[in-house]
């Protein structure tokens, strides 16, 4: 039996950005969004061109990927035309492939919020949804408060819904916004709506408020809906947002749905799953929840006696689904076998070829699981965890070695009387048999140490002479006096390739001072600096 196309739609970037404590900067969105591409969704929605500098950034100039970049916004405001809407065609000016358009379709809110009549708020859904069509765009309306409005008039919602689908939306969005709505209301809604806007251009988005939002979105395809949006982690505002981390593995794994319902996700980016759930705690300096579905470090992980020795017979004796599938790897307390498989996939992965049973290996697992319980973060610093890997398992040449350094770190008036904070840095390098000492300044201790190091290396320079910094994140990891602090650190080179860095220690000049020297050792083994 052919199997029904379901399109994934993501709004981390957009939605999951309401979340209290978030911030995305450019470099944030756009290392999320080559996640999300990567695992195969359709649509990334990205931001609100023209609300703030970093998304009109964003959407300055084009981003080919294989998912549709979507920009987000308001349906023009009423009483005004589209060219006197300078928001309106702030959304029609930017580089997107889609651009997903808010209504109201909540009679309540037009009449309190908006302050405008129900024939005027129908108009502007249809002109607005229209100028994005004509624009050679495709149009989405995403319905606020469909699922109330709905129950308070329905008349009035489906109204909204299909003049948004006459109009030409590709997708007619419905959305539960303040996510109190059950799964059984949500089935019965979506049944009646795809009487009338056919369920292919039917989309839902829901929010978790009652810990219901996967289980809404599942009851929105089971009634036609075939679209779902959601976030990478659930993330977003209150509760959050639908878990694509969840619905994805459901939709592929679960009988039921894996033989009704085909996605672009294939088998193979199924794998990724949990590493990009990862990098995305990784970028908002969180720690990942232990205890998600799928994804989490404990979803796969077996304690006593009984449970264990069943699943070593047959690990479907207490797994719902086999964790490769998902990325993520089986842990037991009496066992290495989940670390050394996940390493050895690990090792495969930047090219470090030893055979299994290589007793290397299982020390380069000791050491890798000595470091991670020191702070160390692998999954989210590949570069570093390939300079391990090298120094224990190949070889590494000793480009240079730092004898010492000093940071200066002074707070005083400048000559226009301003209290200004500078930084200095003092390297003593060996290189090439010289010693060599270099001295920067920045506007931090990390950013003068930074410059120091990278100033004179030698017959090394020209192979750092493109490394940028881009990103720099501190967490500190345990809480008292003891308190050490991890540092990451992703750097760029000029062809536009980036890698991320780690470094721990309880002085964080020192744990950034590791994660920099790791990032320029990198380079020079990925350009193939000679040995000296
Ligand atoms: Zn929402």
């Amino acid at each position: 039996m052919a199997r029904e196309q379901l399109s994934l739609y993501d709004t981390t970037l957009r939605d999951g950005a309401q979340t209290q404590g978030v911030d995305f900067s450019l470099e944030d969105k756009l290392l999320i969004a080559e996640q999300l591409d990567g695992l195969g969704l359709d649509y990334v929605e990205a931001g609100y061109p023209g609300a703030n500098p970093t998304d009109t950034r964003l959407f300055g100039e084009s981003r080919p990927m294989g998912a549709k970049l979507t920009a987000f916004g308001m349906t023009k405001r009423p009483g005004r035309s589209l060219s006197n809407d300078p928001g309106f065609q702030a959304l029609l000016a930017a580089k997107a492939d889609a651009i997903c358009l808010v209504g109201k379709t909540w009679d309540f809110h037009v009449d309190v919020a908006l302050g405008t009549t129900l024939e005027e708020n129908l108009e502007a859904i249809k002109e607005s949804v229209a100028a994005v069509v004509d624009s050679g765009r495709e149009a989405l309306l995403d319905c606020e408060h469909f699922f109330d409005g709905y129950k308070a008039n329905p008349d009035y919602a489906l109204a909204c819904a299909k003049a948004a689908h006459e109009a030409g939306a590709r997708w007619v969005v419905l959305c539960d916004t303040n996510g109190g709505t059950l799964p059984e209301e949500v089935e019965a809604i979506v049944t009646e709506v795809v009487k009338h806007v056919p369920g292919d251009h039917v989309s839902i988005h829901v929010h978790n408020d009652t810990d219901n939002g996967v289980a809404n979105s599942l009851a929105a395809v089971r009634a036609g809906a075939r679209q779902i949006q959601g976030t990478l982690n659930g993330l977003g505002e209150r509760c959050g947002n639908a878990n694509l981390t969840s619905i994805i593995p459901t939709l592929m794994l679960k009988t039921d749905y894996a033989e009704r319902y085909e996605t672009r996700v294939t088998p193979e980016k199924l794998r990724t799953l949990t590493h990009a759930s990862r990098i995305l705690d990784e970028v908002l300096n969180r720690a990942p929840n232990r205890h998600a579905p799928y994804v989490g470090e404990s979803a796969f992980a077996h304690k006593g006696g009984i449970h264990v020795s069943a699943v070593q017979k047959d690990p479907r004796t207490y797994e719902h689904v086999p964790p490769e599938t998902v990325g993520n790897v089986r842990r037991m307390l009496v066992s290495d076998q989940g670390g050394r498989s996940n390493i050895m996939a690990q090792l495969d992965r930047i090219g470090i070829a030893v055979p299994k049973d290589d007793p290397r290996v299982a020390r380069f697992l000791e050491v890798v699981k000595e470091r991670e319980a020191v702070g160390y973060a692998y999954e989210a610093a590949e570069a570093s965890f390939e300079m391990l890997a090298r120094r224990l398992l190949g070889n590494v040449p000793q480009f240079f070695d730092v004898d010492s350094f000093r940071v200066l770190v002074e707070r005083r008036h400048n000559a226009l009387g301003e209290l200004v904070t500078v930084s200095e840095a003092t390297v003593k390098a060996r290189v090439d048999g010289n010693t060599v000492m270099s001295v920067g300044e920045g506007n931090g201790p990390v950013n003068a140490l930074d410059m120091a190091l990278r100033k004179d290396l030698g017959p090394y320079q020209r192979y750092i002479d493109d490394l940028e910094l881009v990103d720099y994140k501190v967490r500190i990891l345990t809480g008292g006096t003891d308190a050490v602090t991890r540092v990451l650190i992703e750097s760029r080179d000029g062809e536009g390739r980036r890698w991320f860095t780690v470094g721990v220690s309880p002085n964080i000049v020192d744990a950034s001072f590791e994660a920099l020297l790791d990032s320029i050792n990198y380079k020079l083994i990925r350009d193939g600096a000679p040995a000296p």
